[in-house]
This record gives C-alpha cells, sequence and structure tokens, in this order.
C-alpha cells in the first residue's frame, strides 16, 4: 500500500472494539400485554415485582399473550419436563429486559425471543440444548463439592484465609446455569434438591462460631442463594456479628437481585440497614461490598444503577460484578467489553471476573472451552481501566479459581486442561499430594476436533466415565 498517496482515513484500520457511551434505558413494561396498565409506583415496588414474578407458564403466557408462537410454549414446557435443573422464576423486572425493542407478534417476536441474551439463560428451552452431549460425562450436581467442604452445615471453606457462607437456599430469580443447582431453588421432575437442614438461625450461628475459632480466615463471602431473600433483619444481624469478629477484614454480600431485582435494594428499609452496616464496617476498617451477578448489557437498566448508587451512598466501599461467560448470551468480544462499559460508565459497578460456566449437568449448550475464554480474556485487554479489566477464571474442580491463562497442561484434542493449586482445601488437611497433583477440567465435546469426538465416544462405549 502507498502510504504516502491514500488519505488518512483509508490508513487507518478499525480497531477491533469501538467504544461509545450506552445510555440506559428501561424498557417501557406497558409494551407487555399482561402489564398495559401497571403503574410507575407498582413497578418500583419491591412487593409488586415479587408478586407478580413468572413462576410457571401460564403466568408466562398471561405476560407475553399472543406476541409469541405457540411452539415457544412448548419448547419451554418440554424443556422444564426434560432437562431444566433450575425451576422457572423471573422477576418481571428481568423479564422486561428481553426483546427490548419489540417485535412484530407472531414469528417476528418468537424468533427475536429465541435469540435474545437474557432468554437464553433464565428461559431455556429443550431446542437450545444438544442433542449429542447434553451433559459432559463428568459432569456433577455439586460439581465445585462445595457441600463436600462445609465446615459447618452452608459454610464452605476452600480457600486457607476465605470461605463461602450459603445463609439460605433460595433467590428472587433463578437462572438456568445455576452452578448451584445441587442445592438452590425447588426440585425440578430432574433434580431432587439436597436441603439445608435445622434452624436458619441455628445454622447461621454455627457459621459464626466457626468463624470466632478459626482466626485465619478473614474474608467471607455472604451468600446463598441471594441475600435478597433472607428478611433484612436477620441478614442485618448477621452481618452485623460478622462486624464484631476481629479477624474478619472482607464482607461481600452476594445478591444477583441488585440487577434482577433492583427495588428490593431500594427499599427503605433496606437502604438504611446498610447504612448502619456500612458505618460500622468503616468504624471497624473492614471493608464491605456488594457483589452482583450481571451478565449482558441490556439487564444494566437505569433502576439497576439507581440501586447501585443507593449502596455506595449507603457507604459499601464497591459494587463489583461476578458474571458467567455463556455461548449465545456474551461469548464475544464486543458483548462483554459493552456489557463491562455499561456497569462501569453508567452504574458505578466494577466488573470483576467472569467465571466459565461450570460442568453441571445440562450445560454443555452454555459452556465453552478453555481457549474460547483465554480468547476473550485476550480481546478484552487494553480497552478498560486496568482495575476494572475483569479477569477471566475457571472455577476447577478441588482447586478454585484459575485465571484461564494459568492452564498448566492441556490436551487440545479430548478437551482436557490441567490445573495446580498453593493450598489445601479444607478436606485436604492430611493429603501429601494435594499440592503436587494435576487436577483436570473438560471442554465441550462437540468443540474438539474429530479425533477428539471419537475418543470420548468410544470412552462412553467401553469405560463407564
Ligand atoms: S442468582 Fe446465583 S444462586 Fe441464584 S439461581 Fe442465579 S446463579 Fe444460582
Amino acid at each position: 500500500m502507498d502510504t504516502k498517496t491514500s488519505p488518512a482515513s483509508e490508513q487507518a484500520a478499525p480497531q477491533p472494539y469501538r467504544y461509545r457511551r450506552r445510555t440506559l434505558i428501561e424498557p417501557d413494561w406497558r409494551r407487555l400485554p399482561g402489564w398495559a396498565d401497571v403503574t410507575e409506583e407498582e413497578w418500583r415496588s419491591a412487593q409488586w415485582q415479587r408478586a407478580h414474578c413468572v413462576k410457571n407458564l401460564a403466568q408466562l403466557r398471561t405476560v407475553l399473550g399472543d406476541l409469541v408462537d405457540e411452539a415457544f410454549y412448548a419448547d419451554l414446557e418440554r424443556d422444564q419436563a426434560a432437562h431444566a435443573t433450575m425451576s422457572m422464576l423471573l422477576p418481571p423486572q428481568m423479564l422486561n429486559t428481553m426483546v427490548q425493542e419489540g417485535a412484530a407478534p407472531g414469528r417476528a417476536y418468537t424468533d427475536a425471543l429465541y435469540d435474545d441474551p437474557i432468554r437464553r439463560y433464565m428461559l431455556p428451552v429443550a431446542s437450545d440444548r444438544r442433542d449429542d452431549w447434553p451433559s459432559h460425562p463428568y459432569a456433577q450436581r455439586d460439581s465445585l463439592h462445595e457441600a463436600e467442604m462445609w465446615a459447618v452445615q452452608g459454610l464452605t471453606h476452600r480457600y486457607p484465609t476465605k470461605v463461602l457462607a450459603e445463609l439460605l437456599s433460595t433467590c428472587p430469580q433463578y437462572c438456568g446455569h445455576c452452578t448451584r443447582m445441587d442445592l438452590v431453588g425447588n426440585s425440578t421432575p430432574q433434580v431432587d434438591k439436597l436441603r439445608l437442614t435445622g434452624k436458619p438461625a441455628d445454622r447461621h450461628e454455627a457459621m459464626l462460631d466457626y468463624l470466632r475459632r478459626t482466626p485465619e480466615v478473614r474474608d467471607v463471602v455472604v451468600s446463598g442463594g441471594d441475600v435478597a431473600n433472607l428478611p433484612w433483619p436477620r441478614l442485618e444481624s448477621f452481618v452485623a456479628a460478622l462486624l464484631g469478629i476481629e479477624n474478619i477484614r472482607d464482607i461481600r454480600l452476594a445478591t444477583k437481585a441488585l440487577m434482577g431485582l433492583p427495588q428490593h435494594w431500594l427499599q427503605d428499609e433496606v437502604r438504611a440497614g446498610m447504612t448502619r452496616l456500612a458505618h460500622t464496617a468503616r468504624e471497624r476498617g473492614v471493608q464491605l461490598a456488594i457483589h452482583t451477578h450481571v451478565n449482558a448489557a441490556a439487564s444494566v437498566t437505569p433502576l439497576v444503577a439507581e440501586a447501585a448508587a443507593a449502596m455506595l451512598d449507603a457507604g459499601v466501599r464497591d459494587v463489583r460484578n461476578q458474571g458467567v461467560l455463556l455461548r449465545g448470551v456474551n461469548d464475544s468480544v464486543e458483548g462483554l467489553l459493552d456489557l463491562c462499559f455499561s456497569l462501569l460508565d453508567e452504574a458505578q459497578i466494577l466488573p470483576y471476573y467472569f467465571y466459565m460456566c461450570d460442568m453441571i449437568p445440562g450445560s454443555e449448550h452454555w459452556r465453552l472451552a478453555v481457549w474460547e475464554a483465554q480468547e476473550l480474556q485476550h480481546g478484552i485487554m487494553g480497552y478498560l481501566p486496568g482495575f476494572a479489566t475483569p479477569r477471566v477464571v475457571c472455577d476447577v474442580p478441588y482447586v478454585g479459581k484459575r485465571w484461564v491463562h494459568q492452564v498448566a497442561g492441556y490436551d487440545r484434542v479430548r478437551g482436557i486442561s490441567y490445573w495446580t493449586k498453593n493450598y489445601r482445601t479444607g478436606i485436604e488437611t492430611s493429603d501429601p499430594e494435594a499440592l503436587r497433583r494435576r487436577y483436570p477440567y473438560h471442554d465441550p465435546i462437540y468443540t474438539l476436533p474429530e479425533t477428539g469426538r471419537s475418543w470420548w465416544h468410544e470412552q462412553a462405549r467401553t469405560v463407564a466415565v
């Protein structure tokens, strides 16, 4: 190319990603037949949102009516009966972010709903699932073995200095790919859920007691489920008790509801209570933060930004996002960067992690291969500030979160990656091999070359995998 004679505009190659500010939009819920008369006041009410969650096909029909073809409802019904690991639970706020631009009733609307990134993981249908390998042969209900690592019921002690406290097993919304499908939500025809036993107050006290006598733990992820489903006084008293334990320096409250039901976090009682907790945390030099779970830019609406701002105003140190990489939802550099910039620029939410979808049953159509995750990590580098560039991580069974470029070995033909670790989990204190072992993780089989796919077919035929 003759650079001396070409105009500048012809010489400049476009950047792979072009940054632009995105104006947040609260889609008008009145475009949906079932909510045509819902007022702004009702929409902003957490009670109204909870009372009008969509839990079954009949309720979905009431909202969408004839916008959608019968074939879609039948597809959804088949999934609920034969595949779903999570029951249906969609707050109006989340359903309203699907097909935001609208479409003509019938085929066009149905196609737009099928293609919608939020629909793909919140309302899975049977035709989404793979026929060849719907589940990986090594998929497991509790794929991260969290219950195996419970120090006391609901308290997973996997890392040396931090624990996960599962205070409850429900959420205001149920995600199709939920990694805690073993425990969280109602049983489905496919999955009889594990149940927490005993009184919640006794379980929570046992957790606090463990933390008081385990001074090496400094960091508690308070989760579930979703803490938004805990009555506020109970959550406040648990967090206040944590703040009274000298060794606890970091507390993170896990709530997808900040996005799925922001109305919850905007209630007066919750804002006042969070202000009290944040004030005590500051006095004691403890970092109190909120971690949420947003997977698509379309989910970031003005109400979500308002809820995040309310929590920052209350005094929490940060609101951070932990998304999940899902095929068809956010598996492109553009999709991830659009989401990260919407969170950071428009809602003051810090992009923190993107997890690879875990190896639970029925998740193969959502999961990405490690090499795909590495490409996405590479693709998003350099656009966001370093402090807001999320790490793409693989949560490796019996290991924990590893940055996807930390892989220690990788058989690309069979799709088996190998990982190492530098600490013992709570169940390996006497295992001499724990730090020398290489721990496997598996790519979806359909992403493998033909020789790899044949190998897995042969394994399935001859060996019980
Ligand atoms: S909000 Fe989190 S815990 Fe609840 S269903 Fe979704 S992924 Fe699972």
